[in-house]
């Protein structure tokens, strides 16, 4: 499967410079979508977690099919103030200022398997929150999946200590 053939490229967007690559083109054809879920779950299946996350908010649109297809639980991490229950969260830096992430505090037992997908790595910098963050909750992080990995922003430097996967790069 060429899912690249799939993923539309954007110049300038969001900001000059930047080369966007623009999953929506490959979710909307339904074999396509398929596929790379499948594909993820053919990488993920050998690790044999007991629950996938997802950051929002495309890491929801891989995420919770990877986690149907294999038959376990998901968990969505979320931007801040979207949870309703009690919540640990993570902050980190952006090129300009700072975000955080939130995860509700009794969604993964300690020493629970958990591989996190989201859509794309970039600097790794969301991805590294985000296993910060499955840190502070005792979770066995057994690995990460991408579908798109820039791999010129060397983001899977940042996660050297994880298993990372992805099924495109640029
Ligand atoms: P990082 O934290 O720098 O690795 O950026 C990854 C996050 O930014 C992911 O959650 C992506 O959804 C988003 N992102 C960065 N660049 C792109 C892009 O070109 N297309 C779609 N999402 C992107």
């Amino acid at each position: 499967m060429d899912f690249r053939e799939h993923i539309r490229v954007i110049a300038d967007f969001p900001k000059e410079g930047i080369s966007y690559k623009d999953i929506t083109t490959l979710l909307k054809n339904g074999e396509m979508y398929r596929a790379a879920i499948d594909a993820m779950v053919e990488k993920i299946s050998p690790w044999q977690p007991e629950v996938i996350v997802g950051p929002e908010a495309r890491g929801f649109l891989l995420g919770a099919p990877v986690a149907y297809a294999l038959g376990i639980g998901f968990v969505p991490v979320r931007k801040p103030g979207k949870l309703p229950a009690k919540t640990i969260s993570e902050t980190y830096a952006l090129e300009y200022g700072f975000d955080t992430l939130e995860v509700h505090a009794d969604a993964i037992n300690p020493g629970e398997r958990v591989v996190v997908v989201d859509d794309l790595l970039a600097t790794g910098g969301t991805m590294l929150a985000t296993a910060n963050l499955m840190k502070k909750i005792g979770a066995d992080m057994l690995g990460m999946g991408f579908l798109i990995e820039l791999t010129f922003l060397n983001g899977r430097e940042k996660l050297a200590e994880f298993p990372v996967f992805s099924l495109v790069e640029y």
